[in-house]
């Protein structure tokens, strides 16, 4: 059969732009003050602390987030037994796959240390709904996650771990700077009632916790006193795959299937494929046409799904049996590279590609 590449990859991404007509630029996004993304952020801020802002009621803060929901509404084969002179068979091997590449959005109130950097505040507009916020698409069929601060949910609110002091008493000297000696244990003299010489007899010695100040820097605000708070987007997407083998008949486990290379016979890869229903073997087409039904059935409410590719591979397989001190055995070859498996080898040995 011949290799057939239907549609290209580089059609738009399947929403219907028609229902948010207005996408925010680029640009939007780009005005946010730089917020690194692996920072690990400061604890949650408490509900109290945060605005009210439109098309985000509900979003909360720390945890996993809240997901925003997108706005719209095998080798069962053909064995073909051909004894051949060695006792060998070929059999066909067919897998099929589809790959169903999402999308998924949720977001959450996080904030920062406020530094005096830039505060993307609603003074510069309104803040757009999390599926009108463009962000870049990473490389199509790949496990990828984006975070992204949503453009004008920015405010800045006094700390509330330190009161806006931007310390906090230190709990191991209550903020006296000083702790019991450990020499003396705080008595001021030893056991011959000398005066201790690490406290000069006071019993005390500097907190090392604060350096003797008695207070530390608060973890919150990291000191400033202050906090930036915003709405974070966290765009996920997957890759959702379905496999299924065609050959239950030539005996080799189906988890060997995923360490077989094969010869890629069809290709088809559209913002939504069909099912396949002319292929010459039956058990690709069923394949087909449930695997797209179960992921249509489990992705389309959370996850839009942006791109979809169905696969169908070819997976040479021989069955040799033979003979070894007056007992059989058997041993497959399998896949392009003629890997070996091997269920019942006589002979350890370690000079061939075995699986
Ligand atoms: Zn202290
Ligand atoms: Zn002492
Ligand atoms: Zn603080």
């Amino acid at each position: 059969m011949e290799k057939q590449a239907l549609l290209s990859a580089t059609g738009s991404p399947g929403y219907d732009d028609s229902i948010n007509p207005a996408p925010i630029p680029a640009s939007s996004v780009a005005a946010f003050p730089e917020v690194p993304q692996d920072e690990e952020w400061a604890s949650a801020p408490p509900a109290e602390m945060l605005d009210d802002v439109a098309g985000y009621e509900g979003t909360i803060a720390g945890g996993e987030g809240n997901f925003v929901l997108p706005p719209i509404s095998i080798t069962e084969g053909t064995r073909r037994d051909e004894p051949r002179p060695q006792r060998e068979w070929r059999l066909i091997s067919l897998q099929y796959r589809l790959e169903s590449f999402t999308e998924s959005r949720s977001t959450e109130w996080k904030m920062v240390p406020f530094k005096g950097q830039f505060v993307d505040s609603s003074a510069y507009g309104m803040a757009p709904l999390p599926w009108n916020i463009i962000v870049p698409m990473p490389p199509m069929f790949q496990d990828n996650v984006s975070k992204v601060p949503v453009p004008h949910t920015s405010s800045t609110k006094g700390c509330h771990s330190c009161m806006t002091l931007g310390k906090i008493a230190c709990t191991k000297c209550t903020a006296t700077g000083m702790v019991k000696c450990w020499v003396c244990k705080g008595r001021g003299y030893q056991f011959n009632d000398n005066r201790c010489t690490h406290c000069n007899g006071t019993g005390l010695q500097r907190c090392d916790n604060c350096s003797g100040h008695g207070t530390r820097a608060c973890q919150t605000c990291r000191g400033s006193g202050q906090l930036m708070l915003f709405i974070q987007l966290t765009v996920k997407w997957k890759n959702n795959i379905f496999e299924g083998i065609a050959d239950r008949e030539s005996g080799l486990p189906l988890g060997l299937y995923s360490k077989i290379n094969g010869q890629n016979i069809f290709t088809e890869q559209q913002s939504r494929v069909n099912p396949i229903v002319s292929f010459p073997d039956s058990q690709i087409n069923r394949a087909s046409q449930t695997a797209i039904q179960e992921h249509a059935a489990q992705l389309a409410r959370t996850s839009p799904i942006i791109q979809q590719r169905q696969t169908i591979e070819f997976i040479p397989i021989t069955q040799v049996h033979y003979e070894w001190k007056e007992k059989e055995y058997s041993y497959f070859t399998c896949g392009t590279e003629n890997r070996v498996y091997s269920p019942d080898y006589p002979a350890k040995c370690c000079c061939c590609s075995i699986l």
